[in-house]
């Protein structure tokens, strides 16, 4: 029975992640922290979790406590892995995983040192549509890849518009929020790495101190071009992946959400033809698989590693709008 602590009364962890870990049989959660008590009783009170803290500590020391599912503002995620890594606690982070490429290689290293799981929860790669779309891509029905468009304009919804939008401190930006997990799913369809990116930024209407907007260009080790497109602030657009390959294309609509969601269609010479995917809920996957990992049967998901370099491809878009510049990722391998 692995017991959590949730480190962050943050909204992801209310709307989807302590149900996804009671969903799995053997998850629990026993505490909640947050900075201010009002809100940590409160978060406690209406998910009915046992213990609430302000003290980060207190959690820690728990003995019964063997992971904690960290998902507060950006800017923390790595003190609090830290913390918890150095308590001997496995744990399933946010994206991004940290605020830079240094943080995140230091909390690799401790994980790896303290024999502890450190996981990210890049929860697309664990959902039905994108496993459906890299098993068309793997069998070779497109072929070889030419080229892969990733379409993730959003509509921030009003309750998220707070330190997204005006906190670079904090990991503001449409970059930290939502190239990540871009970067994360190119890698996880193409298995490949990103080496190289060229960027534009925009603010269009939310943004104020950080870009709600984002279009790059991705060089990748196979030559397949790819195209990413993030924001904040479309109201009518629908989440899309497109993969072309020499012998089909694969068209993905609404698949770059937090359900279940969206249909994926593959053309060919042969027509025009619906795939079909698994629908199971996508973050009580990323939870069965971390617990697995926990139990040393299997890796998680997302790894560390994954985690640090999703957000070393989002930091090189960031740096790449800041400067005109092109920029070639260094993964320090
Ligand atoms: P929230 O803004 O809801 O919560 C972040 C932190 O802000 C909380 O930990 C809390 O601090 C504080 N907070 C929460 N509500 C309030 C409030 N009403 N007034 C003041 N402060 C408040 O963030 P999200 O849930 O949207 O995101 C949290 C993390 O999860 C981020 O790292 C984000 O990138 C990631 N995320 C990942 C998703 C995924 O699909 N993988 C989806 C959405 C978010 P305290 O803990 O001190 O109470």
């Amino acid at each position: 029975n692995v017991k959590w602590a949730l480190l962050g009364a943050s909204t992801i962890a209310g709307q989807y992640m302590v149900s996804a870990i009671r969903a799995q049989t053997d998850g629990a959660v026993r505490w909640v922290v947050s900075g201010k008590a009002e809100r940590a009783r409160a978060f406690a009170q209406a998910h009915r979790i046992e213990r609430w803290s302000t003290s980060v500590e207190e959690a820690l020391e728990d003995q019964a406590v063997q992971a904690v599912y960290i998902s507060t503002t950006n800017e923390k995620h790595y003190p609090l892995a830290m913390a918890a890594i150095g308590a001997g606690k496995h744990v399933l982070c946010e994206k991004p995983l940290a605020m830079d490429a240094a943080e995140a290689a230091e909390m690799v290293s401790a994980a790896r040192s303290a024999g502890v799981t450190l996981a990210v929860n890049h929860h697309l790669r664990s959902a039905g549509s994108h496993k459906a779309i890299r098993a068309l891509i793997t069998s070779g029905a497109l072929g070889r890849v030419l080229s892969l468009r990733l379409f993730h304009a959003v509509h921030l919804p009003e309750h998220l518009r707070g330190w997204r939008l005006d906190n670079p401190s904090a990991g503001g930006g449409v970059i930290m929020d939502l190239t990540v997990h871009n970067a994360d799913t190119v890698r996880f369809l193409l298995q490949e790495d990103p080496e190289s990116v060229i960027a534009e930024t925009a603010t269009s209407g939310m943004g104020a101190g950080v870009e709600d907007s984002a279009m790059s260009v991705w060089t990748m080790p196979s030559g397949a071009m790819v195209f990413s497109h993030e924001s904040f602030t479309h109201p009518f657009t629908e989440s899309g992946i497109e993969v072309h390959g020499t012998q089909a294309s694969v068209f993905a609509r609404g698949v770059m959400a937090q359900e279940p969601l969206g249909r994926i269609e593959l053309v060919s010479k042969q027509g025009r033809g619906e795939i079909s995917f698994d629908a199971a809920e996508i973050y009580g996957s990323v939870i069965e698989d971390f617990q697995s990992a926990v139990a040393r049967r299997a890796s998680p998901a997302a790894t560390g590693t994954d985690g640090a370099k999703s957000l070393m491809v989002a930091r090189a878009v960031h740096d790449a709008a800041r400067t005109g510049a092109r920029q070639t990722i260094n993964y320090g391998e």
